[in-house]
């Protein structure tokens, strides 16, 4: 079978099974996503999270002032468009949508600290790689109101819990503060005035940041550059005392939670709106797309968005597709794709009635119940419930119908009982459960 569409480079589907995409990397069939998302949730629930679900279309309005014009996303990377008179855009991020709705909702009329999470597709017309897509998909928090040290611990206790939870070990937590955006301006000033003069042997990328962004210029990867930097004024001495008790707070939090982490001095975010606390968390095995996840505080961003009064908050994003190559790289334990509890064939047109009639009954009781529909030979019904890996098969034929009775087929042993019509569900939870505990069958 063919056909002479294909998905848009950038993104793909996620299949029942997992495949290799053109560019060699694997994508995780949708039972893996499951567990990754049932995991995320379940962690959420536990720390107290409350889920928020915004639209995916967001006004271009929002995006560009909520991200920031300087930045790549706003700059390059925004899937937008226009409808009459209305600017659309494919949202890029959901930290800026959930602000954006906390404000239009007043959630802060709920009373107390709001603890957000989503999860999502986002858009980004970056050049496709592995581990970088034009769909992906993030998952994060947000805790708006509160401007305690605790909040900012908490956010990265929930992004570790998150990746214990799935077995991923082996990561890199690096941490820093941004201070305040008025003595970081101060800072970016300093920093531009000591690297104007090295302007001709930067590359173009950070000659372009030196104009919009220099602060970015400290996120080069380029070896020349870094070198550059060490002689650099260092943004830590800019930062007020005020910021430093709130950052040491943190530290001292997450050394109480046994969290391990390395100071970065000279991890800054592509956003703008970020003040305080940031930090990014990288599995070091996966090469250039190694960030999981980012984030940090940013208390301005509500001010940003039009709010007349300043909403603390913070929270991170970590990208689902990035967390999948970690897993790969770990062998990390994961779900295998769901078996039906059990297989009916059966043999004739009487039968092939009972066994469509009575899947749906056994259906209705919360069984896993797969059958025939095409008509197909006891053999190849039988094949069919060993690749669908069925623990039990049940064989319907006239004289089952006659006796109303089943023979119901454990497919390892082999082993075949008779069971009666109105014993059938009961019959099969027991010997389902058996094999769920562990024990000897019934
Ligand atoms: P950011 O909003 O840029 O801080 O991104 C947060 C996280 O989302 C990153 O750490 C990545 O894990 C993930 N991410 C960002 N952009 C992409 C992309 N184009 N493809 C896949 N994952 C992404």
């Amino acid at each position: 079978m063919s056909t002479s569409f294909q998905t848009i480079r950038g993104t793909f589907d996620i299949l029942p099974d997992a495949y290799t995409d053109d560019g060699g990397t694997r994508i995780a069939p949708s039972a893996e996503w499951r567990h990754v998302e049932a995991t995320v949730r379940d962690v959420m629930r536990r720390h107290n999270f409350d889920e928020i679900r915004t639209p995916i279309l967001e006004p271009t309005e929002l995006v560009a002032r909520g991200v920031g014009e300087s930045t790549d996303i706003v700059q390059k990377e925004m899937f937008a468009f226009e409808r009459g008179d209305t600017q659309y855009v494919l949202r890029p991020e959901i930290t800026a949508p959930v602000v954006r709705a906390y404000l239009q909702h007043h959630l802060d009329q709920r009373g107390g600290v709001q603890k957000l999470f989503y999860l999502g597709p986002c858009f980004r017309a970056e050049k496709p790689q592995k581990g970088r897509y034009r769909q992906f998909h993030q998952f994060g928090i947000e805790i708006l109101g509160a401007d305690e040290a605790r909040a900012d611990a908490e956010t990265i206790a929930v992004l570790m819990a998150v990746c214990e939870a799935l077995g991923l070990s082996d990561l890199k937590l690096r941490l820093n503060t941004l201070g305040t955006p008025e003595r970081r301006e101060e800072y970016v000033q300093a920093l531009e005035e000591y690297l104007r003069p090295y302007a001709n042997e930067l590359s173009d990328t950070s000659r372009r940041r030196l104009e919009r962004n220099p602060l970015r210029i400290l996120d080069t990867k380029v070896e020349h550059e870094q070198k550059l930097l060490r002689d650099a004024p260092k943004l830590i001495d800019f930062v007020d005392e005020e910021s430093l008790v709130h950052y040491d707070e943190v530290k001292g939090l997450l050394t109480d939670l046994d969290i391990e982490y390395e100071e970065a001095p000279r991890l800054v975010r592509g956003l703008d709106y970020y003040t305080e606390t940031t930090f990014e968390l990288e599995s070091p095995g996966l090469g250039a797309q190694s960030a999981l996840a980012g984030g940090g505080r940013y208390d301005r961003l509500a001010e940003v968005l039009g709010s007349d009064e300043p909403v603390p908050a913070v929270g991170f994003a970590a990208g689902m597709e990035r967390l999948f190559l970690a897993l790969d790289a770990a062998d990390a334990e994961r779900p295998g794709p769901p078996t039906p509890d059990v297989f009916i064939a059966a043999l004739g047109d009487d039968a092939e009635q009972w066994v469509f009639r009575t899947s749906q009954e056994l259906r209705n009781e919360g069984l896993h119940v797969a059958h025939d529909l095409m008509g197909r030979s006891l053999k190849a019904q039988m094949k069919e419930a060993n690749r669908q890996k069925a623990p039990y098969a049940m064989i319907i034929g006239g004289n089952e119908l006659e006796a109303e009775a089943a023979t119901v087929k454990e497919m390892k042993s082999g082993e075949q009982e008779e069971v009666p019509f109105d014993e059938l569900t009961p019959y099969l939870q027991r010997r389902l459960e058996g094999n769920a505990s562990g024990g000897a069958p019934a």
